[in-house]
């Protein structure tokens, strides 16, 4: 892709959008930067272009940006169906994100991850093993590092691992990475997309560009990815803790082996620091990418084994009078709730935020089994009540502090209050992370007789 000289409209100023500007500009492009935020609200991302010969449009788009433009790059947050983007359709103009232009200018082979749940997991421990087994890797995308930024600074990067979303693929035309992982698809954004269908179609788009060269590794003990086993370009690699397989990677009884063209190697899972059916599938995702990729057993073996895994996913909190208090405010819809509640049982179960517009009812046998008391909070309480309420002893609450002191006084010794919401935050908190840690420090105020 040429840029020297082109006009490129950066569309949101976002982390990815000011890396993508800066870029841009290093590079000659003439550029145009646009965000409905005003500059006031802007200060941090324009202090961080300071000195770069841009152009500004704040506080509004102009439609007649986005049709001049050769280029438009998009935060994936802008729906598809913005009519500034249209505008850009209407005039012909190339409409991509930062994932479609960084790898134009990539050559090292790239590990694509994506999923409905695991992908942050996955893609920060295929990262470790490459490391561990000595490659350069950098690891970016929907994480944290945008990818431009390793194009920027020119690294002599030898693997690229990338988390991506069903938004960012939304934008792809190009992208062809060696490995592309589909971990699960269970229902989510459906604030987002029209229908279910409509998110399936955005994330198998990830192996659109890919041919018999590359791999697909699909989860195949997830029905809706199994169905893609047959009709894609790459050779795929299935993955599997039901079946064992001649050809791929699959759990069984402890062991985890991976065999390929004739290689086999075993991993077995008791040192393994992560634990439960939803890790050991991100386990096998990441050592299937990576030794597909060159990596050697053992080393990789050592990289699993000393891996923590990351906050905010199902993270014990304290143990206070008999009772586990586990954090899991990343469970932002109804699949990852599911694997929380199967990790446990006897559960006081606080859930509730903003509501993504998905069914409940799915939680319906794991709540019936092993919810003892559920607690609900937040705008999504009153749908969650309806549909999940008559299987367990239900209780509203308003706050989360409130709804943490209740679930101390209903929960027996030997049981377990897990927070997992099923839904976003953004109702009652800046971010999953913020929620956290207001559960986090009502969760240490108990027995103190302090208020967090
Ligand atoms: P993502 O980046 O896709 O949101 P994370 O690794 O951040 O994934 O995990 C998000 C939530 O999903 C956490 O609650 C975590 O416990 C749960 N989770 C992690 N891996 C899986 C998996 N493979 N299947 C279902 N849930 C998972």
């Amino acid at each position: 892709m040429e840029i020297t000289g082109k006009n490129i409209l950066v569309a949101g100023l976002a982390r990815t959008g000011v890396a993508v500007a800066r870029f841009l500009a290093k590079n000659g492009a003439r550029v145009t930067v646009t965000d409905l935020r005003d500059e006031a609200a802007l200060s941090g991302p324009l202090g961080e272009l300071a000195g770069l010969d841009l152009r500004y449009v704040l506080g509004r788009h102009d439609e007649a940006d986005f049709a001049a433009a050769d280029t438009v790059v998009v935060s994936p947050g802008v729906p598809q169906e913005s009519p500034y983007l249209e505008a850009a359709r209407q005039a012909g103009r190339e409409v991509i994100t930062e994932i479609e232009l960084a790898s134009r200018f990539i050559a090292a082979p790239v590990v694509a991850i994506t999923g409905t749940n695991g992908k942050t997991t996955t893609t920060t421990l295929t990262g470790e093993i490459f490391k561990a087994c000595g490659y350069r890797t950098f690891v970016g995308g929907n994480i944290g590092n945008p990818l431009v930024e390793l194009v920027e600074e020119g690294e002599e990067v030898e693997r690229v691992v990338v988390e991506i979303s069903s938004f960012q693929l939304e934008w792809i035309t190009t992208f062809r990475p060696r490995v592309a992982v589909l971990l699960n698809i269970t229902e989510d954004h459906l604030d987002r997309y029209p229908t279910f269908q409509d998110y399936i179609d955005a994330k198998v788009r990830i192996f659109e560009n890919q041919s018999a060269t590359d791999y697909a590794v699909l989860n195949v003990d997830d029905p809706l990815v199994a169905s893609l086993q047959t009709g894609l370009a790459a050779a795929v690699f299935p993955m599997s803790q039901r079946k064992e397989l001649d050809e791929g990677i699959f759990h069984r009884d402890g062991v985890i082996t991976f065999r390929h063209q004739g290689r086999e190697e075993r991993f077995p899972t008791g040192r393994f620091r992560i634990t439960g059916v939803h890790n050991i599938e991100n386990i096998m995702a990441a050592l299937a990418s990576t030794l597909l990729l060159g990596c050697d057993a053992t080393q990789a073996l050592a990289a699993v084994e000393g891996f923590a895994g990351l906050p905010h996913r199902m993270e014990l909190v304290r143990e206070l009078d008999g009772v586990r208090y586990y954090e899991d405010s990343k469970a932002t819809n109804v699949g990852s709730v599911e694997k929380a509640l199967a990790s446990f049982t006897d559960i006081t179960l606080i859930a509730g935020g903003k509501d993504k517009g998905g069914a409940y009812a799915p939680l319906a046998p794991l709540v019936k089994e092993r919810v003892r008391h559920m607690i609900l909070i937040g705008e999504a309480r009153e749908r969650m009540a309806q549909e999940l309420g008559s299987l367990t002893d239900t209780r509203m609450a308003t706050t989360l502090d409130e709804a943490v002191e209740l679930a101390a006084q209903l929960t027996e010794p030997g049981g377990v209050v897990l927070f997992s919401p099923a839904c976003s935050s953004f109702d009652m908190f800046r971010d999953y992370e913020e929620r956290a840690r207001r559960f986090r420090d009502a969760v240490n105020a108990l027995g103190t007789g302090e208020r967090p």
